[in-house]
């Protein structure tokens, strides 16, 4: 760049100075002094305006005398031109008569940032899109600090949470690491951004942080009326223990799912015997419509055989059947019928998929007279899965639960709206 154009760009920006000041968060007895070019960097020179001599107390809000002033300090601001931009200004001491001398508070940045609240809320924008790494390098930041912000913003609207009106809950849990490591993620089926509690683990206490964490919230335990889960102990002995006036709910995507796993296990078992169904095994995972035309044209062949697959693969579609029913006795009828053909199959993974069934029995018609569900949650599974596949920032169970907010919860942030980037 040469010269001349940085000092072309400094007059214009000093020609709106104090439009450009509001736009950063400077606002009185703030000002912005000067705008230089130092370095590559754009500097915002920011200082007390002249004959200030108090400044509210950060503890009791009261006008307070300054006391001294600290060595300059820099905070990131949105970029102008390109340039990395800073405001920079030197803090302010204050001796309150109750509190003593403390720093007075920025009206751009809270206490101990690095970044002005503008910069914050770019920041928490980009990170809903895009992987951590790739903001980070996008806006030339190293992205431990910028998942500071996140987290610092997610934990500060948590304490804002009100969940009085909480009445069916999703719960639900998803895996973050290999080595099977777990969080926990409780949803407000009654909402559309649904996140309302995310925990790591899933064990027989998630459900009781999740009580603990309603109540904090302003929500009433007895209140639950329908907890819909999967059909693991930890979560059933859970509700029992922590809701017990509330009606568990086993949802049908996860019973339809494990039984996708139990044609799977019949499949992986006769394919050393026939080689026709080696890499077949979406085919039967999949629903027929998500099948493409060639997959769906081999699954009509194989029907045509006597495989054991097929069998199970059938005894899932019939499963799936049911689930369309919408009357409570029709659907026992149904449901009485399914397992003694699946008892009796001699398919032994579908024999034990049935006696989970019927473990589970009265979660799983509870679904026919509620019709409650995970989908929403389930939506937002394939959402952070999306979001995760692409970024290898999510190096700790912080990270991801404070994503899970980012992206599933309605959690008010305390930021300034951007209108454009
Ligand atoms: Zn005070």
């Amino acid at each position: 760049m040469r010269p001349e154009d940085g000092n072309a760009i400094l007059a214009q920006l000093r020609s709106f100075q104090d439009m450009f000041a509001k736009g950063v968060g400077i606002v009185a007895p703030w000002h912005v002094t000067d705008i230089a070019l130092v370095a590559h960097e754009l500097e915002v020179r920011v200082d007390l305006a002249d004959g200030v001599i108090t400044l509210a107390c950060p503890k009791c809000q009261a006008p307070s005398p300054v006391y001294d002033r600290g060595p300059e300090r820099r905070w990131r601001t949105l970029d102008d031109y390109m340039f990395k931009s800073f405001l920079v200004a030197r803090p302010v001491r204050v001796r309150c008569a109750e509190h003593g001398v403390h720093r007075a508070e920025v009206p751009w940045a809270q206490a101990g940032s690095h970044f002005n609240y503008h910069f914050q809320a770019l920041v928490m924008q980009k990170a809903q899109n895009a992987p951590m790494a790739v903001v980070a390098r996008e806006l030339r930041e190293h992205d431990t600090r910028l998942w500071r912000i996140v987290t610092h913003h997610v934990n500060d609207a948590l304490g804002r949470l009100d969940l009085s009106g909480v009445r069916r809950i999703g719960v639900d849990d998803k895996s973050y690491q290999v080595g099977h490591k777990y969080l926990t993620v409780v949803a407000d089926l009654d909402t559309a951004r649904v996140v309302i509690f995310v925990t790591v683990g899933r064990d027989g206490d998630t459900l009781r942080r999740f009580r603990d964490h309603l109540i904090e919230h302003g929500g009433d335990p007895a209140a639950i009326t329908q907890i819909s889960q999967d059909m693991s102990e930890a979560y059933a002995s859970g509700a029992r223990k922590y809701f017990p006036d509330a009606t568990v709910i086993f949802d049908h995507f996860h019973v339809i799912k494990r039984m996708g796993e139990a044609v799977d296990k019949v499949r992986r078992q006769e394919q050393h015997e026939q080689d026709i169904l080696r890499g077949t095994r979406y085919i039967w995972l999949k629903n027929a419509t998500n099948l493409t035309q060639k997959q769906l044209s081999r699954l009509t062949d194989l029907s045509k055989l006597n495989l054991r697959t097929v069998r199970a693969y059938k005894a899932r579609l019939d499963l799936q059947d049911i689930y369309g029913e919408s009357d409570v006795r029709i659907a026992d009828k149904l449901l009485r019928r399914w397992y003694y053909r699946a008892t009796h199959s001699r398919l032994e993974p579908a024999k034990t998929f049935a006696y989970t069934i019927a473990d589970h029995w009265h979660g799983i018609l509870a679904f026919f007279a509620s019709r409650t569900t995970n989908g929403l949650l389930e939506g937002l599974n394939s959402l952070i899965q999306a979001t995760k596949a692409k970024a290898r920032g999510y190096r700790t169970a912080d990270a991801l639960k404070s994503i899970v907010y980012l992206i599933g919860s309605a959690l008010v942030f305390n930021l300034p709206i951007l209108y454009s980037e």
